[in-house]
């Protein structure tokens, strides 16, 4: 069987020749791949040049974001038939802490965990793959289309439930009760930031829209970069902050003298990110997504950023991976992007691949790429 994935000592993405997986316990399914999406993530795994591989192997296969059709069960497995369209979650827990024996490994306790594609796990990009039936999210026939993007879209709803779990200790925030935090409107009478406009920046403003909020979107790119387009499409407004520092943001037209109820970091930009925090409203919530890949040495006042986040009650919080209920939850609301926003899916994924051009999907990444997916059948 067909691999693509690294090899120890060697650099660069390359194929690897497997042995077929089989179901070896009753709870396993074996799924015939079938779309494989490529982030940063995969990106920055090959730049590193120093793939995560678990000690006693000698490859790692790529590859977190897919959709698979189930081709085999074993006897215990339940909820899934052969022929169901799936896609599969992450990280497996440690094993050891309570969320993770409760299947919630996102917010794991020891950090013992493992990741498929990603940290000591074979990732997705091979003809088939195994896993356990708990681990397995089912597609509905109206996801189809959109599925591959399941994983980046249940990252964001991760971030966002945190903001909807925090601004509950505000169940008065606007007079409005449909825009309390438990509705679908909550996002009403609120304005939201989301820094950078990649993928998951753009997911998490189309989760914004539905939900009713304001959303402006940052990046450093011209306003005419399809990314900026897009986030027009998803009716936001965008700024192009190249070379600006947070307060000359914040003196743009569209939002001097605005509240920013919510901020959702999706860049990994250390040096803004940090600055915006000076720029929170009172009684607001920041949730970081993107994780920074370079040291940042900077000065900053720090009793005035401890002395305004106690006298504003804002939060500050981080969000990484995401659980089977995150997958579940993007499953409801996918036919909602359809609906609203029906370009979506095809500006998103801008470029496609078929298996044999993999050197091509990870290396080929044009100016105006956004998403890239490989076919893999
Ligand atoms: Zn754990
Ligand atoms: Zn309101």
């Amino acid at each position: 069987m067909l691999g693509i994935g690294l090899i120890r000592g060697i650099s660069g993405i390359t194929e690897l020749e497997l042995s077929q997986p089989c179901i070896k316990e009753t709870n396993e399914v074996l799924i015939r791949v079938k779309e494989v999406g490529l982030d940063g993530t995969d990106y920055g795994i090959l730049k590193k040049g120093e793939p995560d591989i678990a000690s006693g192997q000698d490859s790692m296969v790529l590859g977190h974001e897919m959709t698979g059709v189930v081709q085999e069960i074993g006897p215990a497995v339940t909820t899934f038939k052969p022929g169901d369209l799936v896609t599969v979650t992450v990280r497996r827990g440690c094993g050891i802490c309570h969320p993770c024996l409760e299947n919630q490994s996102d917010m794991c306790m020891t950090g013992l965990y493992t990741e498929r594609g990603i940290h000591k796990l074979d990732g997705f990009l091979s003809e088939f793959i195994v896993d356990k039936e708990k681990y397995i999210v089912k597609v509905p026939s109206q996801c189809a289309d959109m599925a591959v993007l399941a994983e980046p879209l249940s990252i964001v709803e991760k971030g966002i439930q945190q903001i909807r779990l925090i601004q509950s200790r505000m169940p008065w925030n606007c007079s409005h009760p449909e825009h309390s935090f438990a509705s679908p409107q909550w996002g009403g009478c609120k304005i939201a930031m989301v820094i950078g406009a990649g993928p998951l920046g753009l997911m998490a403003t189309a989760l914004l829209r539905l939900a009713g909020a304001t959303v402006i979107v940052t990046d450093i790119l011209p306003e005419d970069h399809p990314k900026a387009k897009l986030a027009g499409y998803l009716e936001a407004q965008y700024i192009n902050v190249n070379g600006k520092t947070a307060g000359q943001i914040m003196d743009h037209d569209i939002i001097r003298g605005e509240r920013l109820d919510i901020i959702f970091e999706a860049s990994g930009a250390s040096g803004v990110a940090l600055d915006l925090v000076n720029y929170m409203s009172r009684s607001s919530i920041y949730v970081m997504t993107g994780i920074p890949q370079e040291e940042l040495l900077v000065c900053v006042d720090a009793a005035a950023i401890l002395r305004q986040m106690v006298r504003f009650n804002q939060v500050i919080v981080g969000s990484v991976n995401s659980n089977r209920n995150h997958f579940e939850s993007v499953m409801q609301f996918i036919p909602a992007i359809k609906e609203r926003f029906p370009e979506f899916r095809d500006r998103m994924l801008t470029d496609r691949y078929r298996l044999n051009e993999y050197q091509n999907a990870f290396t080929k990444k044009s100016p105006i790429s956004i998403k890239t997916v490989i076919d893999m059948i």
